[in-house]
């Protein structure tokens, strides 16, 4: 007879104990991950996940290069923890100028590993139980489960899209809040409402009356602002960014955030912001002193000198901030074209470097998967990665498992993209208009 192991029985024991915490309940799909693997897989061009393939401006890496040099040994170590103090200070210069308004770097402003870090320290620190957060769709995926992290309840408020006028294509700025449903979600229960323009993944850059209903709403029911304005340097068209806590009543109650990924195009460096008045960014602080604490110092260092440089360039055109959206038109002007040719109708976007086109004439082409309730935008973008060897993103992913299917008919194309990389794209494009028509 075996003896038995008291070993294994207790390892037994402890193995069926329930591990996962409640607050994971019903969140652990990401469309990140399932989509980032295809496009690994499969793709042959890559305009899914939103990061540029060019390189980042030489003075940005030329600072990193220098921050590494000789004499600056303490850059390897831990800086101030809510923010290394060159880069709050010159961010507190360069927001005083964008709001109009005067800011203390230490209070007003700190440092977050990436946007991503930044609002999970809003959700975590304003964001209660029971509390309601009112979320603008289509919206950056991981809002909803930040707020359901923080034990809130999102309520979600659609962008309608308003046909064209005169057969032109439709552009970002046709998808329009109602202003009578969304004055209906505000209540005594709404904390917050997350605000993203420009927005990703339309692209759409809310216009003066947009953001004026929305603050109106917000001073009416005393309402928190999230503004996830980490595109804010990419217009188009001589369009706008408007910053809502500009607005009259807003500053008081709005949390900006912002990105170094985007605004200098180096995502990989995860260097983020939130700027806003101390009676909030004092919650923020405790949520950030108990989790991360700290962000790589050299990336904030050369982030430092990459605002300095564009403080002193403001608004000429060698600015960073005045190139980028200039090169980033002409992309996507060249892929506007490019889906046109072939028959998927682009939303021309205002602002961002995503596009999303409408791809309901392709049903024919994507085979139907027998027994599956897979929305048609998410077997399209699979079975294209898998034929045609370009990986973009479905937009009902963008979108809450409640209206998810109203919204199946478009894919998120990113172009912040090498010219190389375009014409790669407009490559398969072309060759597949042919065989579709021969
Ligand atoms: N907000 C929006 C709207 C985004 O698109 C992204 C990145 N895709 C982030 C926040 C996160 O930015 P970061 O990479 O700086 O964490």
């Amino acid at each position: 007879v075996k003896a038995s192991n008291p070993l294994s029985f207790s390892l037994q024991a402890k193995m069926s104990r329930p591990v996962q915490a409640r607050r994971l309940e019903g969140i652990e799909k990401n469309i990140w991950v399932e989509f980032v693997k295809l496009a690994a897989t499969y793709s042959k061009v890559n305009l899914g996940q939103g990061f540029p393939d060019f390189p980042a401006p030489d003075f940005l890496t030329e600072a990193f290069t220098r921050a590494l040099g000789e004499g600056s040994h303490m850059l390897h170590q831990y800086t101030r923890g809510f923010g290394h103090p060159p880069l709050v200070k010159v961010l507190a210069q360069f927001f005083e100028k964008l709001l109009g308004r005067d800011l203390d770097p230490m209070t007003n402003v700190m440092v977050t590993v990436g946007a991503y870090q930044a609002l999970f320290c809003c959700f975590q620190a304003l964001v209660d139980e029971g509390d309601e957060v009112i979320i603008i769709e289509p919206f950056f995926d991981c809002y909803e489960p930040m707020v359901k992290m923080a034990g809130g309840t999102p309520v979600f408020v659609p962008l309608r899209p308003n046909p064209p006028k005169d057969g032109k294509s439709m552009s970002s700025a046709d998808w329009q809040l109602d202003p009578a449903e969304l004055a209906s979600k505000f209540s005594e229960r709404t904390k917050a409402i997350v605000l993203n323009s420009p927005n990703n993944p339309l692209g759409k850059v809310f216009s003066r009356g947009e953001l004026g209903l929305i603050a109106e709403l917000c001073v009416k029911h005393d309402v928190l602002c999230i503004s996830d304005e980490v595109y804010e340097w990419l217009v188009y068209d001589g369009k706008q960014h408007i910053r809502i806590a500009s607005l009259q009543g807003m500053w008081d109650r709005t949390v900006i955030v912002g990105s170094a990924g985007k605004t200098f195009s180096v995502t990989g460096w995860k260097v983020g912001w939130v700027v806003g008045p101390n009676r909030l960014l004092q919650h923020l602080r405790t949520v950030h002193q108990n989790s991360v604490y700290h962000c790589a110092t050299i990336a904030q260092e050369a982030v430092a000198q990459g605002f300095q440089r564009e403080l002193m360039l403001y608004g000429k055109p060698e600015s960073y901030f005045v190139q980028l959206p200039k090169e980033l038109q002409q992309k996507r002007d060249w892929l506007v074209q490019s889906l046109d040719g072939v028959g998927m109708k682009p939303v021309i976007p205002e602002g961002t470097y995503f596009l999303v086109a409408d791809i309901s004439q392709f049903k024919s082409d994507v085979p139907d998967v027998p027994n599956s309730d897979e929305p048609y935008d998410y077997r399209f973008a699979k079975w294209m990665v898998k034929n045609k060897g370009l990986a973009a993103i479905p937009l009902s992913a963008f979108y809450s498992e409640a209206h998810k299917n109203n919204y199946t008919n478009f894919i998120r194309f990113c172009f912040a993209k090498e010219e190389a990389t375009l014409k790669a794209a407009n490559d398969i494009l072309q060759k597949w208009k042919q065989e579709k028509t021969s």
